[in-house]
């Protein structure tokens, strides 16, 4: 039976020129939708996450047309996702061993996009009850509630699935760590990427511009973010405290008097001191004033040169000219001063 309704759906996936569109309740198959012109001739695009208005529904063909974008919560821009709520940032307890300043690398970049965190530790079964609990303590006094999980003996999952049902959640973390093994466990078999795309999409998964949205029986949406991999600290340095918990609860508490304080070696601070990632703070801290010492002098560079672009389309930079006072006067100018003849001597 062909319906030629309307509903809202989100995308999961985008294929070519097409869009899955998956429609909550009305279908168990995402629709495979066009846009209408008008979007692109007004310059909306459509992202993965993206609530859609889907009109001239035909659940025979499984397609449908995009007619309007839904207002969005949040834009994710690498990859690009919309309406993300959460990062799902997982590690393993051993193969490859946690490694506490990359953990801690990882944190802070996903504090930085200011979505909720769920930090998840797989591999369980390698290690004893001990570690497990010695990292509890240890990641709760960062300010974090871990959830520990083994995909392998199936530990853990119902709890992990709980924080991810209902929600649009960008899961990231190192390599070897059980990710695309935690996707085979969670995502039912029909709709895991090896089973449910072409050979050409396949192809682009593991780069940062194609994403695709797995379905959760549990009813969220997770995706692989291969682009947040290498986390790349761009922090404003005022703003990095608030990016470890632990810090920002001590500013809030503690209230240092400095406006512009880097609690680093100011007198009287009360955030400086004892807490267990400090040094991961001042490590970071460096970085960034170095990182935007670094964009200042590129930015005081550029504004010395300009940008010169040839017929071809082609530009660089050259340096401006010297002001006028500097300038060799031109040779018009030189001809006109020159003695008009040897009667005007
Ligand atoms: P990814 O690179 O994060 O996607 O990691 P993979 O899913 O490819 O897993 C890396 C390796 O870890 C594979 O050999 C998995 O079989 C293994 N692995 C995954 N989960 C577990 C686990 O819970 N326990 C153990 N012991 N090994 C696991
Ligand atoms: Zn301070």
């Amino acid at each position: 039976m062909a319906d030629r309704g309307a509903d809202i759906g989100i995308v999961t996936a985008l294929q070519a020129n097409y869009y899955r569109v998956r429609l909550p309740g009305l279908s168990e198959v995402p629709l495979l939708c066009t846009r209408r012109a008008l979007l692109k001739k007004i310059g909306q695009n459509i992202m993965v996450g993206d609530r859609v208005r889907v009109e001239e529904i035909d659940l025979t063909s499984l397609q449908g047309v995009i007619t309007e974008v839904l207002p969005r919560c949040s834009e994710f821009p690498r990859p690009p996702v919309a309406n993300a709520e959460q990062i799902l940032l997982v590690f393993s307890l051993a193969e490859p061993p946690l490694e506490v300043w990359q953990l801690s690398r990882f944190l802070v970049k996903a504090e930085s996009t200011q979505l909720k965190i769920a930090l998840c530790f797989n591999k369980r079964d390698l290690v004893s009850e001990t570690t497990v609990h010695q990292w509890r303590s240890r990641l709760e006094n960062w300010g974090y509630e871990p959830i520990f999980v083994s995909v392998l003996q199936q530990q853990g999952l119902k709890h992990l699935q709980a924080v991810l049902s209902n929600q649009i959640t960008l899961m990231a973390g190192p390599s070897g760590v059980g990710k695309s093994s935690l996707i085979n466990c969670l995502i039912p078999e029909g709709n895991q990427l090896t089973n449910s795309v072409s050979g050409k999409l396949q192809k682009g998964r593991h780069t940062t511009r194609h994403v695709e949205l797995f379905e959760l029986p549990t009813g969220g949406l997770l995706a692989d973010t291969p682009g947040f991999n290498q986390p790349d600290l761009e922090a404003n340095v005022g703003e990095l405290i608030n990016w470890f918990p632990e810090g920002k609860a001590r500013r809030l508490n503690q209230d240092c008097h400095f406006n512009d304080c880097l609690h680093r070696d100011e007198p009287h601070c009360l955030i400086r001191g004892d807490w267990e990632r400090y040094e991961h703070y001042l490590k970071f801290l460096e970085e960034a004033i170095a990182r935007q010492t670094q964009q200042q002098k590129r930015r005081g560079a550029e504004n010395s040169l300009k940008l010169k672009t040839k017929a071809a389309g082609e530009s660089h930079y050259e340096p401006k000219l010297a002001s006028k006072t500097y300038r060799r006067p031109s040779r018009r100018f030189q001809q006109q001063n020159l003695p008009q003849s040897e009667e005007d001597l």
